[in-house]
């Protein structure tokens, strides 16, 4: 059977990690600092920033909690994010999605300053992890590569198998397992033999959103299992894309859901905002 792989032990190790350098980097007198923008009054948004504002907190860093009505103006909202790019306070910009559909994402996560783009949504920080030069790392992939890392899973020449091909996870962690010379595969909705491929896999990445959607059929025995999922199951309970009873029988290795990939999340934006922080010094 499967080792689990403890995403929130992993996670508080980063996060004491962090926390030191943050302590650091407040000797020098920058204390990092994240502004955190919601728009309007989604229920699950709100629990994803009160948790980043604690985590902050947590580390010894400043948050900053931008709430603003769900009827802004686009150019009101431009504004503020302007207002945050010439704060020399404010490490760190985060624009909680999703926002209401009267206001253009794209031209909202090109606003922010590429050096404050803790999330890694900017083309600019894309185009940087694309070409494999310094750049945020957007936080949910970039915490499954500190988890492998973590856990001592060698990833070159290894054949990842991704399921799932959001900008904000599926494509992104393709990239950074080819970064690290994995030979990748991208599967998605349009996919022909998922099984077929997902049977290759040496780690097999499920970022679907589908409750069970992995089982023990579309997995090689003693393949690496990472589930991204965050779903709930018919009974309300939280779970991730994996059949987690089946496919920990077969797996070598899986991400449990909750405390798998979900803790590590959180831990990177943190992460990205005390690396904005100490890079400011050097742009000074
Ligand atoms: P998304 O809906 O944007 O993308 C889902 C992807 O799954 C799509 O690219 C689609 O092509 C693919 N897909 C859908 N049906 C498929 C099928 N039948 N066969 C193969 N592929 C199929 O979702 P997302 O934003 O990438 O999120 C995926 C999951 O990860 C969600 O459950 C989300 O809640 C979770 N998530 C978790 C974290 C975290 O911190 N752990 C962060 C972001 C997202």
């Amino acid at each position: 059977t499967a080792t689990i792989i403890n995403g929130k032990e992993i996670a508080e190790k980063k996060r004491m990690e962090i926390a030191e350098e943050v302590s650091k980097l407040k000797k020098l007198g920058v204390t990092p600092g994240l502004a955190v923008i919601l728009v309007g009054n989604n229920h699950a948004s709100r629990t994803y920033v009160t948790n980043k504002e604690k985590a902050c907190k947590e580390l010894g860093m400043n948050s900053v909690l931008i709430e603003l009505p769900e009827e802004i103006s686009e150019q009101e909202l431009l504004s503020k994010i302007e207002e945050l790019n010439m704060d020399d306070q404010i490490h760190g910009i985060l624009v909680q999605l999703p926002i209401p559909k009267h206001i253009d994402e794209k031209k909202v996560i090109e606003s922010i300053s590429p050096f404050k783009d803790v999330d890694g949504f900017h083309p600019i920080n894309i185009g940087r992890m694309m070409t494999g030069q310094n750049a945020f790392l957007p936080c949910t992939p970039y915490g499954i590569m500190v988890l492998l890392e973590e856990t001592g899973i060698s990833v070159a020449g290894k054949h990842v198998v991704v399921v799932g091909r959001s900008n904000i996870v599926g494509k992104p962690v393709g990239q950074l397992f080819l970064n690290q010379h994995a030979t990748v595969t991208y599967c998605h909705s349009k996919t022909k033999d998922l099984k077929g491929h997902t049977n290759q896999a040496d780690i097999l990445i499920a970022a679907v959103g589908i409750p069970n959607f992995i089982t023990a059929e579309h997995v090689k025995e003693g393949a690496v299992v990472i589930d991204v999922g965050i779903n709930r199951n018919e009974a309300g309970k939280l779970c991730g894309d994996v059949a987690f009873a089946e496919v920990s029988e077969k797996a070598g290795y899986i991400t449990p859901v909750p405390k798998g990939v979900g803790p590590m999340t959180i831990t990177m934006l943190m992460f990205n905002t005390l690396k904005s922080a100490a890079e400011s010094l050097n742009r000074n």
